[in-house]
């Protein structure tokens, strides 16, 4: 089974769009439920986590760590 690892701050990918259309959310609180909104419309939800990470494609990091990777 696959890991799913979310911070605060991250951007997650959904795999079904918010009713706005958007399909970007940003993590806001992270415990056994996980608090999110959407970059769309700026609308919070509260999910339990193990449905939220059900509907995950993809999560990207809100900062992108850049030290002691030259080029
Ligand atoms: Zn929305």
């Amino acid at each position: 089974m696959k890991i799913i690892k979310i911070c605060v701050d991250d951007l997650l990918e959904l795999k079904k769009p918010h009713p706005c259309g958007s399909k970007i959310f940003r993590a806001l609180r992270i415990g056994s439920e996980i608090r999110v909104v959407c970059e769309g419309c700026g609308r919070d939800m509260v999910l339990p986590r193990p449905k939220l990470e059900k509907t995950i494609r993809r999560v990207m990091p809100r900062s992108i760590p850049s030290d002691g990777d030259k080029p």
